[in-house]
């Protein structure tokens, strides 16, 4: 498939979820659902009109790192079923853990979606989320679920809680503190909210059934204590709701429909019913409830998605930050040269399943070159330089004197014009064109050759792109027997887009770079920072394999028309694949670029 992007709904493959969400819009399983304007609680949307959003999703990220192409997936799929169900997503920060989470994980984090190419306004309302705010229902949640006699507040050791709690193949032991009453309990629980209780000393689980075979529903906590100052609220609170009693009702309160997470929650979803059933039974939340739905998450080959290790790699230094061009990061990505375009593109072919599986990494470069082919400027670059000299120049054309070249800046595009640069007896051409004894099938520069039984063979000629037919001569050593220039002659009359260029063939076209006119520039040449397609699979340790050669800085030599190239500009350079202009470190007078890609797959070839 090599078709660029093209408008967002119209190469949709279905899946499994499209199907549930088609369904319930057929029956009409939301369609009475009310909105409030606002998160809240039934009473609030009972008062609101029919939710105007056919379906609400909602991309729910913990704070506490950057996001990743794994997150990039969830949020083309959630944003992306929104847009095409006439619905809305909201952007949820699920901020109920206080100690790792941070402000500057917040603001990424709006920056990465934004620049996915989604956003969560609709109608006038932004609607961008916090759950924090919602920790005051979430206490009256708790109180009604003591005061139904559904939870209580268990003082066993966590050490007694685990062993009480059985496994597989044994059933959990009741704690001692499970049949107390529910006043007890209230006021246990305001004990324990009104930091009566040292962390850790206590917790309240809901009470469901210790002999369950899921062992999620054998009375799971849902509040614990910790003094932990939290980035929204602050000291208020030295209780936290858990994980999974939190996200139901963060869902609830936000009217969500469709709620998708990830397959290692599938055994979390009876409670995630349970809690929303309970909290209904009690007029707390409005129904019909939202629903769990789970998908398989991304596995990238050769790449690493787990935020722990991430904020590992950026703390041991092992990359440069979060946005280092290796990062797995859409800020990672970004700064690579990968656009929202490309990324988009890829969780479209991916799709979505129901079973675990490793996608290849070169599906996700193959995406970016499909939309960049279409798009990128071009340009020549010489990455490893040696000097060609045209012996002959200043015979046939005069000392000095430069001849006038150009290019399309995008063959695809014909309307964007064309690109100028000049010819002169020096160029910069790439290192490896030149060979004094060719190899078999080598047809760059090379030198006249003898052979074994003294007949020879004349110097090879090449094709300089948009330029010149010129012969080989041969090179100059310096006394370390270094090439320090590579010699030949023009051949005349063989100018490109003359008439007659084309009647010497030849066999090679090679590019070039006036040394007159060339901008110096750095150039970053990343490769993958794993050298292991699984690199942290099966217990191995990933920093064992980082690839040492994922990083090799160059001082090249660009064409001319690369001197106004802007932060974030993107290039094909001509043979040698994508580039695009370092967002941190470029400067019109200090041009530094990063390769994104090559221009085809190559890795391990
Ligand atoms: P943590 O280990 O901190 O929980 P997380 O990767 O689960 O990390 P969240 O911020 O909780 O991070 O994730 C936000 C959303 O992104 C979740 O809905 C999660 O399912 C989804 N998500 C995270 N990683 C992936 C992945 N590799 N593929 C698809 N979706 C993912
Ligand atoms: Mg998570």
């Amino acid at each position: 498939m090599n078709s660029p992007v093209s408008e967002p709904s119209d190469h949709k493959q279905s899946n499994f979820l499209r199907q549930i969400i088609e369904n319930d819009l057929a029956q009409g399983t939301y369609a009475s659902r009310h909105w409030g304007g606002s998160p809240g609680d039934a009473a609030h949307h009972a008062q609101g009109t029919v939710d105007p959003a056919r379906v609400r999703l909602r991309f729910p990220p913990e704070p506490n790192g950057y996001l990743h192409v794994g997150h990039a997936k969830s949020i083309c799929l959630n944003f992306g079923l929104a847009r095409d169900y006439g619905g809305v997503c909201h952007l949820r920060f699920d901020d109920t853990n206080p100690e790792k989470e941070d402000e500057e994980y917040v603001r990424s984090i709006v920056d990465s979606v934004r620049w996915l190419g989604f956003n969560w306004e609709s109608g006038g309302t932004s609607h961008l989320y916090q759950a924090s705010d919602y920790f005051d229902f979430m206490c009256r949640a708790a109180e009604y679920l003591i005061e139904a006699g559904h939870a209580y507040v268990d003082e066993q050791s966590p050490e007694e809680m685990r062993a009480n709690r059985g496994d597989f193949g044994k059933p959990g032991v009741d704690s001692p503190f499970r049949g107390r009453t529910p006043a007890e309990n209230l006021a246990r629980f305001h004990g324990m909210r009104d930091g009566q209780l040292a962390d850790g000393a206590a917790v309240l689980r809901a009470k469901i059934d210790m002999a369950s075979p899921n062992i999620n529903m054998r009375d799971p906590a849902i509040y614990r204590i910790r003094r932990a100052t939290h980035h929204n609220t602050g000291d208020r609170w030295c209780i936290y709701p858990m994980y999974t009693f939190a996200h139901p009702i963060e869902d609830a309160l936000e009217q969500i429909t469709h709620s998708l997470c990830t397959l290692e929650f599938e055994d979390q979803r009876p409670f995630y019913d349970w809690v929303l059933e309970r909290l209904a039974e009690g007029g707390l939340l409005s129904a019909p409830p939202p629903r769990q739905y789970e998908f398989a998450r991304l596995n990238l080959t050769y790449v690493i998605t787990s935020k722990r290790k991430l904020a590992q790699l950026v703390n041991e230094q092992r990359v440069s930050g979060w946005d280092d061009p290796r990062m797995p990061t859409i800020v990672g990505l970004r700064r690579r040269g990968y656009t929202a375009e490309a990324i988009q593109l890829f969780a479209e072919r991916i799709g979505v399943t129901k079973s675990d599986s490793w996608i290849d990494y070169s599906t996700l470069e193959g995406a970016l070159r499909d939309t960049l082919d279409a798009t990128a400027k071009r340009a020549m670059a010489v990455l490893d330089p040696v000097k060609l000299v045209i012996t002959n120049w200043d015979a046939l054309h005069g000392a000095g004197t430069l001849d006038d070249c150009s290019a399309p800046i995008n063959p695809h595009a014909p309307d964007q014009g064309r690109r100028s640069f000049q010819f002169g007896k020096e160029l910069w051409i790439e290192r490896t064109d030149y060979e004094e004894t060719p190899p078999k099938g080598f047809h760059r520069l090379y030198p006249p050759q003898t052979a074994a039984d003294g007949s020879t063979k004349p110097g090879n000629r090449v094709r300089l792109k948009y330029g010149h037919v010129v012969q080989c001569t041969g090179a100059v050593r310096n006394e370390q027997g270094h090439i320090t220039e590579v010699h030949a002659e023009l051949v005349p009359d063989t100018k490109s887009g003359t008439p007659g260029a084309d009647a010497i063939k030849v066999k090679g076209v090679i590019t070039w770079v006036g040394v007159h006119d060339a901008v110096p520039a750095e150039v970053r040449l990343y490769e993958r920072l794993f050298n292991d397609a699984h690199p942290d699979a099966g217990g191995k340790n990933f920093l064992d394999n980082l690839n040492p050669d994922s990083l090799r800085t160059v001082q090249a030599y660009l064409e001319p028309s690369l001197a106004s190239a802007g932060v974030d500009d993107r290039f094909q350079f001509e043979r040698h694949g994508y580039f695009v202009a370092d967002r941190r470190d470029h400067h019109p007078d200090k041009p530094v670029f990063n390769r994104t890609t090559g221009l085809r797959d190559s890795w391990g070839k």
